[in-house]
């Protein structure tokens, strides 16, 4: 199967063999698709499994058909849990939707610096991946809006919840709007992982790698 039947269009398809991707990964077959059909996503991936492209990929192609930016206002949210990952999934953005006709400002925040340029930064950006502790900083600044966020993605959910983030995420999710398509990847799926994702995920499609 190619990337093409997974249902991803011509600039899309480009960047992605300039990237020498060949063909997609397992779980990039299973949730392309998915994701582009606007499921809700539970993933039981680890790193090296190509998540990072399963969930970046239909969100560019997503974006392609957008209006244009509100100042502000977060579209996709991708929540992680440390500052190497942010960036990491940043640059992933980056780098496929950097020759699409619709641009799309993506901008990793985390902690450990300073607020200030980050507050600044923000300036029609749509895509944000942050740590949750960050985020809701930016939050009680008025830096951004999450109350119109369209898609929301946690990446590495359980070491979230490991390193003592669940309070911050409820709090997170208590800002977003109820309609929203959500993508949850972990590890594993311990109890704590299930609690989450009943509460957040509708109908999602399991997809176990
Ligand atoms: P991830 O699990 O998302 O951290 O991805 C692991 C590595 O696999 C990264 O270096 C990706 O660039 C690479 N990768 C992801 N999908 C593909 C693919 N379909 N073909 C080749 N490499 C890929």
């Amino acid at each position: 199967m190619s990337f093409q039947a997974l249902g991803l269009s011509e600039p899309l398809l480009k960047t992605i063999a300039e990237q020498n991707y060949t063909q997609p990964y397992p779980i990039q077959k299973e949730a392309i698709p998915a994701i582009l059909k606007g499921k809700d996503i539970l993933g039981i991936a680890r790193t090296g499994s190509g998540k990072t492209a399963g969930f970046v990929l239909p969100i560019l192609e997503w974006f392609q058909d957008k209006g244009a930016p509100k100042n502000r206002s977060i579209r996709v949210l991708v929540l992680a849990p440390t500052r190497e990952l942010a960036l990491q999934i940043a640059v992933v953005f980056q780098t496929f939707g950097e020759k699409l006709p619709r641009k799309v400002k993506t901008m990793a925040v985390y902690g450990g610096v300073s607020i200030n340029p980050q507050m600044i930064g923000l300036q029609n950006v749509e895509i944000l991946v942050a740590t949750p502790g960050r985020l809701l900083d930016l939050l009680s600044h008025k830096a951004l809006t999450i109350s119109d966020t369209e898609i929301l993605v946690l990446d590495e959910a359980d070491k979230m919840l490991n390193m003592g983030f669940a309070e911050e995420m409820k709090d997170i999710f208590f800002l977003l709007p109820k309609k929203r398509q959500s993508i949850l990847f972990s590890a594993t799926l311990g109890d704590d992982v299930e609690a989450i994702h009943k509460s957040i995920l509708r109908e999602p499609v399991k997809i176990e790698i």
